[in-house]
Parts: C-alpha cells; structure tokens; sequence
C-alpha cells in the first residue's frame, strides 16, 4: 500500500512546504491539473518524478476557464482517488486550493495571450485561454517550479503557455508529455468518463481520422483542403458526433496551412452529447 501525500489547500501552506525545499538546493516540478486523474496526468507525474526532487501535483477545476454555458459544475471529481494515484506516481506533494483561496474577492487581474488563442478551442470557447494563462501563471508564482509537464493533447494549451512563459520572462522550462491513448487509440481524458457507451464505441473516431491524415501526408499528401475533407469524411462515420472544428495549422504559431510544410498540426474537436472531446496529431512534410 502506498502510503497518501500531503495535500495542501492554502497559498502561505504550499509555498512554506515548497521553501524548505528549496532552501535545501532541490528542485521543483509541476504538474497542473484539474483532477480525476488518469495514465496521461500519471505519465505526466513520472516525467516530473524523474527530472526533479520535489514533484507537486496541482488538483484545482479552475473555473474561469470554462464558459457559461460549460461543464463546470459536471466536470468529474475525486480527490480521494486522485490522492492516491499521485502518490503512486511518485509524487511529493498536492496542491488543491479553493477557488476562493485562487480568487480571492476583489479579483480583476488577468493574463492573455493575443494571436494563438483565435483559432481552434479559443474559437468556440471565448475567454478560455485567458483563464489557462491567468492560473497557470498564479501557479508559477506560488510554486516556483524549475520545471511544468504539459501533455500535447491540448496542443494549442501547450503553445499558449511555452509563448506566455518566453513573453511574461517566468523562469521555468516547459515539458511537453507525449498523448497517452486508450488502446482503441481514444485519447485519454478526465471527460471521456462522461460519454454513454454508444457515445465511447463512437469516440475513437477522433485519432481513426487524424492517423488517416498522417498516413496521406506520409504519403506525400501537402494539400490541407484534401486532408480537411479526408479527417471530416471519417467523422462523418460517427453519427453521434457533432464536429466542431478540423484545423491544418503551422505548430509553432498555430495559423492555419493551405499547403503543409515544416512542422504541422491536425487538430479536431468533436461534441458527443454534452461532452466535448479533441485530439491532435503533428505532422513534418
Ligand atoms: P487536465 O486535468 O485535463 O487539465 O490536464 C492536466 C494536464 O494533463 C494537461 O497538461 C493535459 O494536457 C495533460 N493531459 C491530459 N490528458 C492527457 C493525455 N491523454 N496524455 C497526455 N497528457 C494529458
């Protein structure tokens, strides 16, 4: 049995931990996380484990990113086995404040990020980004990590932060985590729990697409238009999904490609009911 970590639910609590820590010469990785964690989050936490002496793992549903109308109050929780799983990972400490102990009233200072944000999720999820940017930011400064772990399934997430972090001087290195799949190729995530079973035997339908994209560029397929109908014609197989984009974008800025060349991003997102789910792959050509 392993045995359970601290979790620390104040900013003065995780950072007088952190201090003693770092008085001590060790370094410190990060890993941010909303919670109901999985094998992407834990594959995240051993990244951290091997590259750092102190490893915290943050456990906070941050609510200004999410919409209006958006899952927040549904989005899965379980701290207990959260818990757990942290520690098993390898991880030293749990961060998982209140939201009021992350807003505290009167609150008005945010951060965004221009130009990587119009496409993609920032297209149908408005004010998103700026809610990743502002607690990513507020757990850069209360934790003081060397090092943050991000997974390249939330590619754009990923881009935002590394540009938030070279823009803003924040002194941490930037981690990216390869996407870790169910063996049907779904990636994992914290809503996949949420889907019906019709919805799950339908979501693979995702990386079906976007590998087929892959295999045409390998192939020597450059036109982003041809790929766009290829990815939306395997969607379409899925009649319980609603596609709310498919982008062929450069990876390093995000701006969408006629013609793929240098590093690219397929990317898609797709509404099975109330859930929505995305996945991404890269593509050289
Ligand atoms: P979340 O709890 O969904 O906010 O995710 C926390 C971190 O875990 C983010 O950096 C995600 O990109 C990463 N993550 C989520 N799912 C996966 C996955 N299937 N593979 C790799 N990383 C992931």
């Amino acid at each position: 049995m392993t045995a359970s970590i601290p979790c620390l639910a104040t900013v003065s609590e995780i950072r007088a931990a952190l201090a003693e820590a770092r008085a001590g010469g060790d370094s410190i990785g990060l890993v941010p996380t909303m919670g109901a964690l999985h094998e992407g989050h834990l594959s995240l936490i051993r990244a951290a484990r091997a590259e750092n002496d102190v490893v915290v793992v943050s456990i906070f549903v941050n609510p200004t990113q999410f919409g209006p109308n958006e899952d927040l109050k549904r989005y899965p929780r379980d701290l207990e086995g959260d818990g757990l799983l942290c520690a098993e990972a390898g991880a030293d400490l749990i961060f998982c404040p209140s939201a009021g102990e992350m807003y505290p009233e009167p609150y008005s200072t945010w951060v965004e990020v221009e130009g990587l944000t119009g496409g993609l999720c920032g297209r149908s999820r408005p004010g998103h980004f700026r809610g990743v940017c502002t607690v990513v930011s507020k757990l850069f400064n209360i934790c003081d990590p060397e090092r943050a772990y991000f997974g390249e399934k939330d590619a754009q997430q990923l881009a935002v932060v590394t540009r938030m972090v070279r823009n803003l001087d924040f002194p941490v290195e930037i981690v990216p985590c390869p996407t870790v799949r169910e063996a049907d190729g779904l990636a994992m995530s914290s809503r996949n729990a949420r889907l019906s079973p019709q919805e799950r035997a339908q979501a693979p339908v995702l990386y079906r697409a976007l590998s087929a994209a892959y295999d045409r560029v390998r192939a020597g397929e450059r036109d982003a238009p041809a790929l766009d109908r290829l990815i939306r014609s395997i969607l379409a197989g899925a009649p319980l999904g609603e596609v709310d984009y498919v982008e062929i974008v450069r990876a390093d800025d995000l701006t969408p490609v006629a013609t793929l060349s240098g590093e690219n991003l397929m990317a898609v997102a797709v509404r099975f009911g109330e859930t929505r789910l995305i996945d991404n792959v890269r593509v050289s050509a």
